[in-house]
């Protein structure tokens, strides 16, 4: 699968991770904190998890909703999984705020302003990745 951009962790980095999934913060200044839960071998299908991972992935990517709930304070935080594109199981857990460039629309959707592009800072990501390290190590 040498194509497959998550195999090849072509984006991101990673902030969390054991040997099933992992946690990749996207750099993205207009959706600060943007994350994506990825599971490590390459599934199409939720369906195709034993039940075990899939209650395993789903309650990372609520403990990752809820950590950025309390790092950045978003409007909403949407979650999807699609992977027409890229189909390898993976969630986009994505803070929203009323000023970034979509909101309300999805952030896939029409653009409406500019935006404030405002990325992360050092400080924010290490609170991330104490958070995330509390919240999903142990
Ligand atoms: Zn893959």
């Amino acid at each position: 699968m040498m194509s497959c951009a998550i195999c090849n962790q072509s984006e991101g980095e990673i902030v969390w991770g054991d040997n099933t999934m992992r946690v990749v913060l996207l750099d993205h200044p207009d959706y600060k904190g943007y994350c994506r839960v990825e599971l490590v071998n390459h599934i199409k299908e939720m369906s195709d998890l034993d039940e075990i991972l899939q209650f395993k992935i789903m309650h990372c990517v609520f403990k990752v909703e809820a950590v950025l709930r309390k790092v950045f304070n978003p409007e909403k935080v949407n979650l999807a999984s699609l992977g027409n594109k890229t189909p390898h199981i993976h969630w986009h857990v994505i803070p929203r705020f009323k000023e970034d460039p979509h909101f309300p629309n999805s952030h896939w959707g029409e653009k409406l302003r500019e935006g404030l592009h405002k990325s992360i800072s050092l400080e924010e990501k290490k609170v991330l990745i104490k958070f995330l390290n509390q919240s999903l190590s142990q």
